[in-house]
């Protein structure tokens, strides 16, 4: 999933409270929000986000960066303002899929993308609007809906409980050429004129907006709130002889080469909602044939080259630096990561665990080309263990029940079927 992020805007509500920082950075329970909007896309399967920025567009760009976790950042920088129309075309113009989803940086609204996805797929409209009921709309106005559909805005003045714009949308890719504007507000000259047919996906999901002031001094006391929780599918993938071409003890970032279409299904994996892991014995660090910052190295150059091509990067590197016949004392022992042991991928789990994900175990599995590697994945209860492009003889009663025999990782049509 690609999403945009709108953090152009002037931020004038929230001058009085930060007046040097954009409105998207203002720290909120010691972080910048960006960073739960950031972390709310991740959680929710996005794989790459494109920051729509215009004032104070450095400062945000050297904030947060290119990465995110493992989430690519890219930006659209907007040199006159253009409107939120304009802002979201020009956005939607970078993004590769066939839509986006399209997010306010100054809100929290923590609606579940995978059902949100789900709807606007097949409903096949060109937008569809996340709407959250709430008790009084005196204040905002509200929505008028029927079967679905978008058919109207009510202004203020009303009372009781209605539903309001929640500020995220999926948008069809092209759906917003046909305007012959380049500055446009999305919001009155899209929605409000109803120009396009909108579906409506109701959540009563958390929700702030950090440009009342109010609201704002609010997120800093509710800052846990501002956490994203989910359940996801991963791909625990072993990294020498599966991903890339084993070259024996490989270390040098010269040597590294994809094994022919396993960067296309890493690729795939990322853009279904997958999170994908590399898991690797790194047993060279303990015969002292390379150091771990030659494996970091390498591991930065793999998501260089992931996100120049495909606009992905991995969600983690684990590897396992030690032996029982380690050279180097430091790496002599019998630990609980070395595959066929479950530390790695149990240690990848609990980290996803810090930041709101569960991994969805009965979903996931384990790639390898050895016994050890499938071992693993028994052992920290993952599912599917399937093995490609093995020459170990009796590896197929080593997976038994989910045996698979792959050529290689990229024959993923078949591993997608389990
Ligand atoms: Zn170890």
């Amino acid at each position: 999933m690609e999403a945009i992020i709108l953090a152009g805007g002037f931020g004038t509500r929230l001058s009085g409270c930060v007046s040097d920082l954009p409105k998207p950075l203002a720290p909120v329970g010691g972080r910048p929000f960006l960073h739960y909007i950031l972390d709310y896309l991740y959680v929710n399967g996005v794989h790459r986000a494109v920051i729509s920025t215009g004032y104070m567009a450095e400062k945000i760009e050297n904030t947060i960066g290119n990465r995110h976790r493992g989430m690519v950042v890219d930006y659209c920088r907007e040199d006159t303002p253009l409107g939120t129309g304009g802002a979201i075309r020009k956005a939607l113009g970078m993004c590769r899929e066939e839509y986006a989803v399209v997010i306010n940086g100054d809100t929290f609204y923590d609606v579940d993308l995978f059902e949100m996805q789900k709807i606007h797929r097949e409903s096949g409209y060109p937008i569809t609007l996340a709407a959250k009921t709430i008790n009084n709309v005196e204040r905002s106005g509200f929505l008028q809906i029927e079967n679905g559909m978008l058919t109207g805005f009510c202004e203020k003045g009303a009372s009781g409980a209605g539903l309001i714009n929640g500020g995220i949308y999926f948008i069809n890719k092209n759906a917003l050429d046909f305007i012959d504007t380049e500055k446009f507000s999305f919001e009155k000259q899209v929605l409000e004129t109803l120009i396009l047919p909108v579906r409506v996906f109701e959540s009563d999901a958390y929700f702030i907006d950090i440009g009342i002031p109010e609201e704002f001094a609010r997120a800093d006391s509710e800052a846990e709130m501002l956490k994203s929780k989910r359940k996801r599918r991963a791909v625990f993938l072993d990294r020498d002889g599966t991903l890339n071409v084993d070259t024996h003890h490989l270390y040098r970032v010269g040597d590294f080469r994809f094994i022919d279409g396993a960067d296309e299904a890493v690729a795939y994996l990322k853009k279904n909602g997958y999170l994908v892991t590399v898991i690797t014995n790194q047993a060279g660090i303990a015969k002292n044939l390379y150091k771990p910052v030659d494996v970091d190295i390498l591991h930065r150059h793999i998501d260089s080259l992931l996100c120049e091509k495909h606009s992905v990067v991995l969600d983690g590197y684990y590897y396992c630096p030690h032996h029982p016949q380690a050279v180097i004392e430091e790496y002599r022992c019998s630990c609980q990561c070395r595959k066929p042991e479950a530390g790695m991928i149990l240690g990848a789990i609990a980290d996803f665990s810090q930041i709101g994900i569960e991994i969805d175990t009965e979903n996931s599995f384990t790639v390898g080309n050895r016994h050890s590697d499938l071992l693993a994945g028994i052992n920290a209860g993952i599912k599917h263990n399937i093995l490609v492009g093995s020459d170990e003889p009796d590896a197929a009663d080593i997976a038994s029940a989910y045996y698979k025999s792959l050529k290689d990782f990229s024959d993923l049509e078949q591993v997608l079927k389990l």
